[in-house]
């Protein structure tokens, strides 16, 4: 194994679990990272001293990211400190209805049945049965390639209605009332999914919310990046900073290496790519056939967003995250401050206002740049706050350069039909010695699926190269 030489493309979440693991089991691996420091999205981005999250918000799935933690032998405490948020979030509707969620089932039933009468009982059952379901599924996802087996034993095939329906089928059979039904719902509409159009899953996160907590890592997702960069490093894994992977080199659809943009060859047994899905093969791979470029190139993409990155003085009162849904729109206002009093600086805080845009709304720079400065002028999110300074406006075309994304967008849409169908394998259909890790494969974009699929590539790369 010691002679077999793999390499890394990019080293967000799913690229850092791949190439420890595999470095664990003697290969020598090297990482490519287009950027200047690793972590992809799961990164921090520095504007006036105020260090903010790049990307995330919220940690649902602790399980799943301890789940990949224990393959790489680390232990999840030992490298970051996740703090349990009680008050997770407030959602505040075009009708002025206000719900909000707790860590405690008891305390969000009683402010559901403040707002709708009996909706404390019909909450509880819809979360028995999601939970119920979040049991079986949960083993599932550990597993790289579940077979039929796997699933008849595992009960799994009684879910298939589920796992075929949309979010918006599981809430509406949840009969609770649709104010309850959008605010469940809320992380699909604030990546700008209509609910019928966005996956089951989703529906899982209150039974993960109540039952395992949700999760805000103090010092920022970074310091999970920082720590397993340090991890890396220590296993001796080579990663080559500002240098980004110009195309991938095949002979007779075998994978031999790559090619950087500064016109060196490297060689190597197996790749992973930690790029977009959809972007290795239009972009990258150098023999691909235009007719399937264009088959991938014809799934929807999903938008990065817009995010403005500000410092505030004084803070709303109780909730780190909170939302403001209007039809199918979503703006999310993130008050770290809230978890992390450490974070003030002479009397300001962090805080970040966010919403989707969807990618069929082509508006250039300029123009998001004003709809951004629009979404800042809604007095919503300013309740308890006395100033405020812009201090960054991310657009989609800056997401884009700055993180190199496949045209400016996240991975595909995760739809029931991508989730059942389209979504990318671990282990490549079309060149051999060529595998994804990240959000490409993960039946989801979480930082914890992107952990999951680093480990399920490497293992299906080992399993090759023996
Ligand atoms: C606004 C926003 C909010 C989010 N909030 C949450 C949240 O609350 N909770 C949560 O769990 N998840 C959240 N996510 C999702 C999560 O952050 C991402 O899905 C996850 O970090 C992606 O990891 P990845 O492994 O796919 O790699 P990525 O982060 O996509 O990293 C890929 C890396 O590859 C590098 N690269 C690309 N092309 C090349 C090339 N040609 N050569 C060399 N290097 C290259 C890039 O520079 C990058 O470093 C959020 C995402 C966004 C955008």
């Amino acid at each position: 194994m010691a002679n077999k030489k793999i390499i890394v493309i990019g080293s967000g979440i799913g690229g850092l679990f791949t190439a420890i693991k595999l470095a664990q089991q003697g290969y020598k691996v090297q990482i490519i990272e287009a950027r200047n420091k690793a972590g992809g999205f799961a990164s921090d981005i520095t504007f006036n001293n105020f260090s903010f999250d790049s990307s995330f918000y919220i940690l649902f799935d602790k399980p799943g990211l301890e789940w990949a933690m224990q393959q790489i032998h680390v232990n999840i405490h030992d490298i970051t400190n996740f703090k349990l948020v009680d008050k997770v979030y407030h959602v505040l509707h075009e009708n002025e209805t206000e719900i909000a969620f707790h860590k405690n089932i008891e305390d969000t039933a009683t402010i559901l049945e403040q707002k709708f009468k009996g909706s404390a009982s019909t909450y509880k059952s819809f979360l028995s049965h999601v939970t119920k379901i979040h049991q079986t599924l949960q083993p599932l996802s550990y597993k790289a390639h579940p077979n039929f087996m796997d699933m008849l034993f595992s009960n799994v095939l009684l879910h298939i209605p589920f796992l075929t329906g949309s979010l918006g089928n599981v809430l509406e059979r949840s009969h609770l009332p649709q104010a309850v039904q959008k605010a469940l719902g809320v992380w699909a509409l604030i990546s700008g999914q209509p609910l019928n159009n966005s996956v089951s899953t989703l529906s899982l996160i209150p039974s993960l919310m109540h039952h395992s907590g949700a999760y805000y890592p103090m010092g920022g997702i970074a310091s999970l990046t920082n720590a397993l960069t340090t991890i890396a490093e220590k296993l001796e894994i080579e990663i080559t900073y500002n240098t980004k992977v110009k195309s991938i080199c095949t002979k007779n659809k075998v994978a031999t290496g790559i090619t950087t943009k500064a016109g060196e060859t490297v060689a190597a047994d197996g790749i992973i790519s930690n790029y977009s899905g959809i972007g290795t093969y239009s972009e990258l791979v150098d023999d691909f056939s235009e007719s399937e470029k264009q088959k991938l190139n014809q799934q929807p993409l999903q938008s990065v967003g817009l995010c403005v990155y500000l410092a505030v003085k004084g803070i709303n009162p109780n909730y780190y995250l909170r939302f403001k849904v209007n039809g199918k729109k979503c703006i999310a206002f993130v008050q770290p401050g809230i978890i992390d009093p450490s974070l003030e600086k002479e009397g300001w805080l962090p805080a970040k206002l966010f919403t989707h845009l969807d990618n069929e709304v082509a508006l250039n720079q300029e123009e998001q740049i004003k709809m951004m400065d629009e979404l800042v002028k809604d007095r919503w999110w300013q309740t308890h706050i006395s100033e405020y300074k812009i201090l960054h406006s991310q657009t989609t075309f800056n997401w884009g350069t700055e993180y190199n994304l496949y045209r400016n967008s996240m991975n595909p849409i995760m739809s029931p039909e991508f989730m059942l169908k389209k979504h990318i394998p671990y282990k490549s259909t079309y060149i051999q010695n060529l595998y994804h890790a990240g959000s490409s494969t993960a039946l989801g974009q979480g930082i914890s699926l992107c952990a999951i699929s680093g480990i399920h590539a490497a293992n299906s790369l080992a399993k090759f190269l023996i």
